[in-house]
């Protein structure tokens, strides 16, 4: 995918001004005559296209504060941002990156979260981890796997013992032989 881009006042400095549509969210092209067609549409000129920045479109990871790891001359340093209700650090190109990298610190301890942390939370499952890892916004993980489990979003089937996302789900993804909720409506 390609997005377009334009120097601001037409100086070239690194950051760039891009085409975004109606919703405010950067347009995204399958490539560069595609994009220029549209321009065209609303009235560009091949010169106003040529002047323009033709970018491949990087995925938008979301990132909330910095974490810089201890070296043998410095401490760690954790600098931590407001994002949905609380002041935390999340950095999901961490996550996606390896699975030992920090990717999450909650608002109210310094401990560190990797996407193995997530991981080992949910049963080693990666759609799961992701899941929680994706909602977490001021709290511990454990403390937001918790309240979910609790609410009945999980649910650990009684026959292979694993976990799996609940969802009116009536029958274990894992080895698919029993209907929990059936099972515990009749015990
Ligand atoms: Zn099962």
């Amino acid at each position: 995918m390609l997005i377009v881009g334009r120097h601001i006042n037409g100086i070239t400095i690194k950051s760039l001004e891009y085409l975004l549509d109606e919703n405010n969210k950067v347009m995204e092209f399958t490539s560069e005559d595609a994009a220029k067609e549209f321009l065209k549409e609303k009235g560009f000129t091949d010169d106003e296209c040529y002047s323009l920045a033709f970018e491949t479109a990087g995925k938008h990871y979301l990132k909330v504060g910095q974490y810089t790891p201890a070296t043998d001359e410095s401490e760690e340093i954790i600098e931590r941002e407001f994002y949905g209700q609380g002041y935390i650090f999340k950095d999901e190109e961490a996550y996606d990156t390896g699975l030992d990298i920090p990717c999450y610190i909650p608002e109210l301890s310094d401990a560190i979260y990797t996407h193995q942390s997530f991981l080992d939370l949910m049963d080693g499952q990666e759609a799961l981890a992701r899941n929680l890892f994706e909602r977490v916004d001021w709290q511990h993980p454990e403390t937001l796997f918790e309240e979910d489990f609790a609410s009945g979003e999980y649910d650990i089937c009684p026959e292979c013992g694993r976990m799996f996302a609940y969802y009116g789900r009536t029958e274990c993804p894992h080895c698919h032989k029993i209907s929990c909720e059936e099972e515990r409506r009749s015990e």
